[in-house]
């Protein structure tokens, strides 16, 4: 069972997030990164049927240097994964999901794979498009938001579980190979211990440029099909009052707010 998962680094959700003065992206110089949460889980969910079945974990990265993915991949091999490429250029910060994918389908498209796992969405920017949109590029089906995986390499299909709206459940049969996108909570995704991730330093990572794509940035940014045009920390339309007191106290104190507010008649 060949797996390939795409990871994504995204800024540690800990940090206290600021716009640009430019107002066209947040700032970025100090911010740290780690792998995304959903991917996490969809990585987890390749090493178990790794596990079960033998094959390889394949993981791909599209992203700046600016992120550090290379921190992110090498937990990753700490984790056990077998192979990692990442490719790198600082012009991947400017793109949306759909230049994403399609930086990503010249990736995977010369990889052998029974599965792809994305994360449901990316923590920083919230697309979840990527994954339907490579599956759709390679032309292979894809079953998205999925909270538990069944494979039967011999009928060549896998069995899995969507996640709908209203705590339903659907389980789906998916011919392989396919795409899933990883919903959290499906596993409980393994710690890479500081002493694995040492010994991953040694491996090697497959960086490759744009060109090693046969692409160029004049073409990957033709492919953006959103623009950002402004992004900003909308101001606070409601607000809870908390009113303390003795119960006449806050009756009176309800009454005065709800007449300054023009709910109530003076
Ligand atoms: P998004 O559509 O941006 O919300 O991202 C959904 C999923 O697509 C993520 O959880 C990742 O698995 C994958 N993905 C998005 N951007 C990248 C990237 N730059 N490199 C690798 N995988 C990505």
């Amino acid at each position: 069972m060949d797996v390939v998962v795409c990871v994504k680094p995204v800024p540690l959700s800990e940090q206290e997030i600021t716009v640009r003065e430019d107002g066209m992206d947040i700032k970025r110089e100090d911010l740290k990164y780690e792998i995304n949460e959903w991917d996490n889980y969809a990585l987890e969910e390749a090493l178990l049927l790794k596990e079960k079945y033998g094959g390889k974990v394949t993981v791909v990265t599209v992203s700046s240097e600016q992120r550090n993915p290379e921190f992110m991949i090498r937990e990753c091999y700490a984790k056990g994964v077998d192979e990692a490429i990442m490719v790198l250029d600082d012009v991947l910060d400017e793109l949306d999901a759909f230049a994403v994918s399609r930086v990503l389908y010249h990736v995977v498209k010369d990889l052998k794979f029974d599965l792809i796992f994305t994360g449901v969405q990316a923590f920083d920017d919230n697309y979840a498009s990527t994954g339907a949109t490579l599956a759709s590029l390679l032309g292979v089906p894809h079953a998205s938001i999925i909270t538990k995986i069944e494979v039967s390499p011999g009928e060549g299909v896998a069995r899995v579980n969507r996640e709908l709206e209203g705590g339903l459940e659907e389980e789906v049969e998916v011919k392989l190979p396919a795409l899933f996108t990883i919903q959290t909570g499906i596993n409980q995704p393994r710690y890479a211990s500081l002493l694995k991730i040492r010994m991953a330093m040694k491996k090697e990572i497959k960086k490759i440029g744009l060109e090693d794509l046969g692409l160029n940035r004049e073409t990957i940014l033709g492919w953006r099909r959103t623009f950002i045009r402004r992004m900003y920390i909308p101001k606070v339309k409601k607000e809870t009052l908390y009113i303390k007191g003795a119960p006449e106290q806050m009756a009176s104190k309800l009454v005065e707010l709800l007449r300054d507010k023009g709910v109530l008649r003076r």
